[in-house]
C-alpha cells in the first residue's frame, strides 16, 4: 500500500528540506579547505587546528605491552595492549563509573588518586608477575629515580577527552572541564602530571608517556592494523560527536606550535576539532529543526557542524520534524484515522509518555533500525516505534513517513561527513600522486557503525566532489579502527618512549 496521498506529500516536502546537492557538497569542501588552512595559521578560528606533537604514524610491526587509560565521560577504562608486531594485539580491560562525587571534588587529587587506585587493582588482577617482580626489584636494587628498573616500567597513554592545551606528547593543561565534571583546582594544570604524582604516591611502576586525543588514537589503531603499504591519513569519530585527526606537513603549520617536537618527519598530526566547523554558517544548511535544536542545546551558536553530523544530535533532528507533522492537525501521522472527534488528544495514538514529545527524546539508534528494515510492513520498526517511543500500534504508513524522514537525516550527515573526509583527502595531495594506491582513514563510532550504509553514502559523495571525482573516491579506503583509544593510546605511548 502507497502512503496516503496527503501524508506522502508532507513526508516528501519534510524530506527535500534536507537535500544536500553536489553543488552543495563542492560549496561545502572549499569552505572546509579555507577554514582548515585559517586554523593553520592563528588561534582562535573556527576549526581549532591544535599540533598533537605526535610526528608519525605506525605501520604494523611495533611490539611490546603498553598501558592505556581512557576518562572521557562516565566511565573510566584501564586497559593493556600486548602489540604483537604482526597488525595484531591483544587488548585486556577493566571499566568502572566513576563516582559522582569525585566529578565534582574539591581536589584534583582526589579524582586522580582513584584513577591511579584503578591502575593498581588493574595490574595487581592482570599482570600479578611483572608487578611483583618489580616491587622485588624494587627493594633490592635501587636503578634510578623512582626505584624501578627501566624495563620493568609499563608505558601508559592517557586519552583525556577534554579541552587541552597540548605543550608536549606527554604533557597538556586543562582549558576547563566538560560533560558534568567540575574540579576548579585542576583548571590549567598538567593533567598528565596529576596522574603521575598520584601513580607515584602509590609507588606502582608506571610512567604516564603520551596524552590522547581519541582522534589521534583513532588515527594510530588504524594505521597499525591496516594492511598494505599505505599508512592512514585521517582518523575521524562518528559518535555521540564528530571530530577528526589527520597527517599536516609540519611546513603547513604557519601558527607557533609553543612546545618541542621532533620534526624529521616533516609531519605532524593535527586535532581539527572539526565539530565546529562553520560555526558562523557561511555555507551550511540551517532548516527550522536545526535552529530549534541549536536554541535548545547548552551551547547555541557552537559545534554547528556536530550538531548536523553526530549522533547526540541527528536523534533530536528527527524528533523535531517528526513532531511538527505529528502536531499538524491535518496530518494523519500517528493517528487514530477511523475516529471521528477532530480533537488532537482523543485521536492520536501517541503516549503522553513518548519521546516523540520530549526534548532529546528520541535516541538516534532507532534511525538505524528504521533504514535497515527492508521487511514489505516494516514489522520490526514498527515494534520498536511501540516499544521504544509508545506509539500505540503505528500503522504501515506511519513508519513509511518515520523512515523517509530518518533515511534523510542521516544521508545529509553522511553527504556532510564526505566534505571533511574529502577536504582532507585533497589536503593531503595524494588523491593525484600515481605513487599513492590507497588513501586509507579510520573511523570509529556508533553512527558510523551502525547506520546502515553510512560509508557507502559518504563514497558516493565523494565522488561527486569535483576535486575527487570517481577515480579519486575509488583510492579512499573507509575501514572501521576498532579499539581504537586503547590501542591508539598505547602505540602514542611507545612512539613518546621511543624518544626519551
Ligand atoms: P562515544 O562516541 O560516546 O564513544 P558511541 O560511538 O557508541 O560512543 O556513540 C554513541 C552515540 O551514537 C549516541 O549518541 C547514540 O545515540 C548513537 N547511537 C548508538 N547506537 C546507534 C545506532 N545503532 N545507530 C545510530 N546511532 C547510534
Amino acid at each position: 500500500r502507497p502512503l496516503t496521498m496527503a501524508l506522502a506529500d508532507e513526508t516528501n516536502r519534510i524530506v527535500s528540506e534536507f537535500d544536500f546537492t553536489d553543488d552543495d557538497l563542492n560549496r561545502h569542501v572549499n569552505e572546509f579547505l579555507s577554514q582548515m588552512n585559517e586554523g593553520l595559521q592563528k588561534d582562535g578560528t573556527s576549526l581549532a587546528q591544535i599540533p598533537t606533537y605526535v610526528t608519525g604514524v605506525p605501520n604494523g610491526t611495533e611490539k611490546g605491552l603498553y598501558l592505556a587509560v581512557d576518562l572521557g565521560g562516565t566511565n573510566f577504562r584501564v586497559c593493556s595492549i600486548m602489540l604483537n608486531g604482526d597488525t595484531t594485539f591483544n587488548l585486556t580491560f577493566n571499566k568502572v563509573a566513576i563516582p559522582k562525587e569525585l566529578m565534582v571534588a574539591k581536589t584534583a587529587s582526589e579524582l586522580f588518586s582513584f584513577l591511579a587506585k584503578q591502575i593498581e587493582l588493574f595490574l595487581r588482577e592482570h599482570h600479578a608477575d611483572r608487578f611483583e617482580e618489580s616491587h622485588v626489584r624494587r627493594r633490592n636494587t635501587v636503578s634510578n629515580e623512582e626505584g624501578f628498573r627501566d624495563e620493568s616500567i609499563f608505558r601508559l597513554g592517557f586519552t583525556f577527552s577534554f579541552p587541552v592545551q597540548q605543550l608536549a606528547i606527554n604533557k597538556g593543561l586543562l582549558i576547563r572541564w566538560t560533560k558534568g565534571f567540575d574540579i576548579h583546582d585542576a583548571i590549567g594544570k598538567d593533567v598528565c602530571a596529576l596522574l603521575q604524582t598520584e601513580i607515584d604516591k602509590l609507588q606502582l611502576p608506571v610512567k604516564v608517556a603520551a596524552l590522547v586525543n581519541d582522534t589521534v588514537g583513532t588515527l594510530m589503531a588504524r594505521s597499525y592494523t591496516s594492511t598494505g603499504k599505505s599508512r592512514s591519513i585521517l582518523g575521524a569519530i562518528f559518535g555521540t560527536g564528530t571530530n577528526g585527526a589527520y597527517m599536516e606537513k609540519t611546513s603547513n603549520i604557519k601558527k607557533p606550535i609553543p612546545g618541542e617536537y621532533d620534526d624529521s618527519t616533516g609531519e605532524m598530526v593535527v586535532n581539527t576539532e572539526w565539530g565546529s566547523f562553520d560555526n558562523q554558517l557561511n555555507v551550511m544548511p540551517s532548516t527550522s529543526w536545526d535552529k530549534a535544536l541549536d536554541a535548545q542545546s547548552v551551547n547555541p551558536g557552537y559545534q554547528m557542524f556536530e550538531k548536523r553530523v553526530s549522533g547526540m544530535f541527528l536523534g533530536e533532528i528527527v524528533r523535531l520534524a517528526v513532531a511538527d507533522m505529528i502536531s499538524n492537525e491535518k496530518s494523519s501521522l500517528f493517528k487514530d484515522i477511523n475516529s471521528s472527534s477532530n480533537d488532537w488528544a482523543s485521536t492520536t495514538t501517541i503516549s503522553p509518555q513518548s519521546g516523540f514529545l520530549k526534548p532529546w527524546g528520541l535516541d538516534s539508534a532507532i534511525m538505524s533500525v528504521a533504514v535497515s528494515d527492508n521487511t514489505p510492513e516494516l514489522s520490526t520498526l514498527r515494534q520498536e516505534l511501540e516499544n521504544l517511543l509508545h506509539v500505540y500500534t503505528p500503522s504501515l504508513e506511519d513508519a513509511q513517513a518515520f523512515k523517509s524522514v530518518a533515511y534523510a537525516v542521516g544521508r545529509r550527515a553522511a553527504r556532510l561527513s564526505a566534505v571533511a573526509i574529502g577536504a582532507i583527502a585533497i589536503q593531503s595531495g595524494k588523491l593525484d600522486d600515481p605513487n599513492e594506491e590507497v588513501i586509507d582513514i579510520g573511523v570509529d563510532g556508533s553512527l558510523v557503525e551502525h547506520y546502515p550504509y553510512f560509508r557507502d553514502m559518504i563514497h558516493e559523495a565523494l565522488q561527486a566532489i569535483d576535486a575527487v571525482g570517481p577515480k579519486g573516491a575509488e583510492k579512499i579506503r573507509i575501514g572501521i579502527a576498532k579499539d581504537g583509544s586503547g590501542v591508539g593510546a598505547a602505540l602514542i605511548a611507545l612512539i613518546a618512549a621511543s624518544k626519551e
